[in-house]
């Protein structure tokens, strides 16, 4: 409930102090320059909240997948953006999920004392877009099954944070689809290290876009990983990406949320302050009942978000809820972010009020990193049971 304590108050006022250091002037510069706000990942990572998905057992804090979404929203409630690192909280779960001993060991250890950044997940590329299945990045066993190395070639698209990773997260077809029984099966996932492999048959090319955000083209050409880099089995890739994405989404989720409290206590705070026609405009239902109508929705969406997290940490099925969770705070943050410009008036178009930004912001998570109709695809027939229509 909106600035009502919760039982994760204590997280929540950690992750406040630490924001207090990254006021909106910091968030607004760096947007401004189209620039990483390495600080605030710097400051973040340092302190540990990154770690919230690791087991304590590899040096994390095991919290789990609701205390790790209150890190997300608080960051987007503060003003920031958490999409600068939301990666490093949820990537490394193909690897802890997944992965072998030797990996894990390797790996976790290191990410979980922000000593290694994961990042980065490649999975989405030009010509085939949201049909993940019919990718055509390929990563060849030399030597067959006991080779040493893979090589990789094709290209992916919108893969975030590269230039600011150690490792990235990598789906590539190893069977040709023409010869898997399933579409689903033939692809792998394998662990990069970036410094290893940038200008040595990869190479990245930033995408100038709405907001600042570091996404790139990725152009693979001979690239050679270990076949020690492998994770789980060869094949079953798609399964590994698919188990982490619930994280993902209910993380996402929550930063919306996060977002939707931050534009209605905006909208709320400027309609009480702003007087035309000798009264605050927030006295006219015309202003005042739109912003009530976004705070409902977020309130709403907030539980989708919770129920989910909740699911997941307890180990159960969570799909449905992730998915819904996404669409809700999704929806309801862009509702909010509409609202709370139109009561800015014209003010809402200037840089320094931050609405502009944050509207640029949440507007991205309609489409990435799963479009509204995808999720309304696996509503209707994972849930509903209609026909498939792809
Ligand atoms: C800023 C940004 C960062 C991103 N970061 C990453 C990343 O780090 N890693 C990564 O792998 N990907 C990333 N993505 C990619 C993102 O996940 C995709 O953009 C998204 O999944 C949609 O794919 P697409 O853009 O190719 O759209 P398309 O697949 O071309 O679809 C275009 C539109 O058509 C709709 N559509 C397509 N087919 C159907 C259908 N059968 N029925 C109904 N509607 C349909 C879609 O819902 C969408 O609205 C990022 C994208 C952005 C914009």
């Amino acid at each position: 409930m909106f600035n009502e304590a919760d039982e994760h108050q204590d997280i929540r006022d950690a992750v406040r102090q630490l924001c207090r250091q990254f006021p909106d002037t910091y968030f607004r510069e760096v947007d401004t320059r189209k620039a990483y706000p390495e600080a605030f990942v710097n400051a973040l990572i340092g302190a540990g909240w990154l770690a919230a998905m690791i087991p304590e057992a590899y040096g994390g804090t095991g919290l789990g997948l609701t205390a790790a979404s209150v890190i997300m929203e608080e960051i987007n409630r503060c003003g920031g953006n958490a999409g600068a690192v939301h990666g490093q909280m949820y990537n490394m779960g193909t690897l802890l999920r997944s992965g072998s001993p030797a990996q894990k060991d390797r790996y976790l250890p290191a990410i979980a004392a922000g000593k290694l950044r994961i990042q980065s997940m490649a999975v989405t590329e030009p010509t085939t877009g949201t049909d993940t299945t019919k990718i055509k990045t390929t990563a060849v066993r030399v030597g067959g099954k006991t080779g040493d190395h893979y090589v990789v070639n094709g290209q992916k698209v919108w893969i975030s944070r590269v230039q600011h990773s150690d490792l990235m997260i990598l789906l590539a077809r190893t069977t040709p689809l023409a010869e898997v029984k399933k579409k689903s099966e033939g692809m792998s996932v394998f662990i990069v290290d970036l410094h290893q492999a940038i200008g040595h048959g990869l190479s990245v090319r930033p995408i100038p876009n709405l907001v600042n955000h570091e996404t790139n083209e990725l152009f693979f050409d001979n690239l050679e990983i270990p076949a020690e880099n492998l994770i789980g089995e060869e094949g079953q890739g798609f399964r590994y990406i698919l188990d982490g994405l619930n994280a993902e989404r209910t993380l996402i989720a929550a930063e919306c949320i996060g977002d939707g409290y931050w534009f209605i206590e905006r909208a709320r705070k400027y309609a009480g302050e702003r007087v035309v026609f000798d009264r605050p405009i927030g006295q006219n239902q015309g202003v005042q009942f739109p912003i009530a109508d976004a705070f409902i929705e977020i309130e709403a969406a907030n539980l989708m978000r919770f129920d989910a997290a909740r699911r997941f940490d307890a180990r159960q099925p969570c799909g449905a809820q992730a998915n819904m969770a996404k669409y809700l705070a999704a929806k309801a943050s862009w509702e909010a972010a509409n609202v709370c410009m139109q009561t800015y008036g014209g003010f809402g178009f200037a840089n320094e009020y931050d609405i502009e930004r944050k509207f640029r912001e949440t507007r991205l998570y309609q489409v990435a990193p799963i479009s509204t109709n995808m999720i309304f695809a696996y509503v209707a027939e994972h849930v509903l049971g209609l026909p498939r229509s792809f």
